[in-house]
């Protein structure tokens, strides 16, 4: 049986703590909470912070993914809206997050719980040189969520993939419709946030925002919505860097052997001279000596400097 719990269930044992000299506050509420000693169990908590707060560059040492449930911010250069996705791999820098005039709450994923806190960079620059064969990646996706065709829309979040059983899909159910999920098996575990409406398990009902867990060697969960239909994203974790298999794993794009690319050597973000990056105001075929001095890493605000050639 899926381990599945509603806020409902758990909003009574939100904390808050005050940040910047009490100029901001940040709300945790433990959906599935893992206790320090069992590093191998998942854990998703609800973490919810007051407009304007900024969250600089840090690290996780576990793959995770974060799901904006309400609100609006920023993610370095990404909009952050409801439904929107980030994947980071453990060891692999992200941020500063700001959060927008509305604050922001977003559901915090992982199939295996951080044995740390948050690594700020550069104070743990250290830590992450320490780290053997890290290999840093990370993505943030706008799910599409189509409308219900026969009461069902399942489909793959593009990009959201790795080689390693990485996988997401938008799920869109029509009131009281029903949908066999893709398998948890072959992934590190999965799983389900309820954004809209509701998930009914078991004559239960789990209105959003709701979270579901699915372990690896469970069944395919069936998705039942309620009354008001159901809007969620389906997310697998890949497997652990240390059992992959050998195969290894795509970088973020692929350049042609005759184009120029640069990387992060924090987080791994490519920027590829024939592709530019128009959405930065950059136009394709920009070589990186004309990108602007202050330009930042579109993931992680690294600078300029800290980028290298990607070799061939
Ligand atoms: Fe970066």
């Amino acid at each position: 049986m899926p381990q599945i719990v509603s806020h409902e269930e758990v909003k009574g044992a939100r904390t808050q703590r005050d940040v910047q000299g009490g100029q901001h506050q940040v709300g945790r509420t433990d959906f599935i909470a893992a206790p320090k000693e069992r590093p191998d169990l998942p854990q998703a908590f609800l973490i919810d912070t007051t407009a304007g707060r900024r969250l600089p560059t840090h690290f996780h040492e576990v793959d995770q993914f974060q799901v904006v449930v309400k609100g609006d911010g920023r993610l370095a250069r990404h909009d952050l809206a409801p439904g929107g996705v980030h994947f980071a791999r453990g060891f692999t820098p992200y941020g500063a997050i700001t959060m927008g005039s509305q604050g922001l709450s977003f559901m915090t994923l992982r199939a295996r719980r951080d044995p740390g806190k948050a690594q700020f960079i550069p104070e743990r620059l250290s830590r992450l040189e320490e780290v053997q064969n890290r290999q840093p990646w990370q993505t943030t996706r706008m799910p599409q969520f189509h409308p219900a065709k026969d009461g069902v829309a399942l489909d793959a979040i593009a990009g959201l993939e790795d080689g390693r059983g990485l996988a997401g899909w938008s799920l869109t159910l029509a009131p009281c419709a029903a949908a066999s999920l893709p398998s948890a098996s072959g992934s590190d575990g999965q799983f389900v946030v309820v954004l809209e409406g509701s998930l009914v398990q078991a004559g239960k009902s789990y209105p959003q925002p709701s979270v579901a867990y699915v372990a690896p060697t469970e069944p395919a969960m069936t998705a039942m919505a309620g009354p008001d239909g159901l809007k969620a994203v389906v997310l697998n974790f890949p497997m652990p860097m240390d059992v992959a298999a050998s195969a290894g794993t795509k970088p973020h794009r692929t350049p042609t052997a005759d184009t120029k690319a640069w990387h992060c050597e924090l987080c791994n973000f490519i920027y590829d001279e024939a592709a530019g990056l128009p959405q930065m105001g950059i136009a394709p075929g920009t070589p990186w000596s004309e990108v602007p001095a202050d330009w930042k890493c579109p993931d992680c605000e690294a600078t300029k400097e800290q980028f290298e050639p990607v070799e061939f």
